[in-house]
């Protein structure tokens, strides 16, 4: 099973990633995970996706379809995985689905993650505080945000047309998140 996790930055999708992965037993694909590493990894993609990283803006898409293309080409992939983080635009929505097409793996389900925007600046706000991660400060955290409403955003309407798209209230607990996601991907 091939799923796409799209979620503005605050809604929860980390966490609720790891679940829903442990629940389907697929891999879990985050590109933020993959290029936080390059960077502690010291390569040249790491190198050159730190500028954006830092100041909250996407990486470019060729780098990123890069990373993804050779991740989904490995073995583990191959029973289903779970897209965290990517694709983030268009193009990279575009570049997923020719890649899965030659494999005859296509994205099975698309779960929108939905939180109000003050209630995402309120968590995001509360966990820089908490984690003090490198791109979580106040103007990298607007950055992020308008760049989700301009760049991701679009991608609901792409999928929506594609009949995948699934949205899930994200307000709630955690477990109650959990419940809707699990609901729909078990259907
Ligand atoms: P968030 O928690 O804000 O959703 P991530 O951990 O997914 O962020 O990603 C952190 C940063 O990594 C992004 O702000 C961006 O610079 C870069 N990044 C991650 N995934 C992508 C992608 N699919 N396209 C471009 N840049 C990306």
């Amino acid at each position: 099973m091939r799923i796409v996790f799209i979620g503005p930055p605050g809604s929860g999708k980390g966490t609720q990633a790891k679940r829903l992965i442990e629940h389907l037993s697929i891999v879990h694909l985050s590109t933020g995970d993959m290029l936080r590493q390059a960077r502690t990894d010291g390569t040249e993609l790491g190198q050159q996706a730190a500028e954006y990283m830092d100041s909250g803006k996407l990486v470019p898409d060729e780098l990123v379809v890069g990373i993804v293309v050779e991740r989904i080409s490995q073995p583990d992939c191959q029973s289903g995985c779970l897209f965290d983080g990517f694709p983030r635009t268009i193009n990279q929505a575009e570049a997923l689905d020719a890649e899965l097409e030659k494999r005859e793996t296509p994205v099975d389900m698309v779960l929108e993650l939905t939180v109000d925007p003050e209630e995402l600046t309120r968590r995001m706000l509360k966990r820089a505080e908490i984690e003090g991660r490198a791109d979580d400060t106040p103007d990298t955290i607007a950055n992020r945000m308008k760049v989700y409403q301009e760049q991701t955003s679009p991608l609901l309407n792409y999928y929506r047309q594609r009949g995948k798209l699934v949205s899930i209230e994200g307000t709630g607990t955690p477990d109650e998140v959990f419940e809707r996601i699990r609901a729909a991907v078990d259907t």
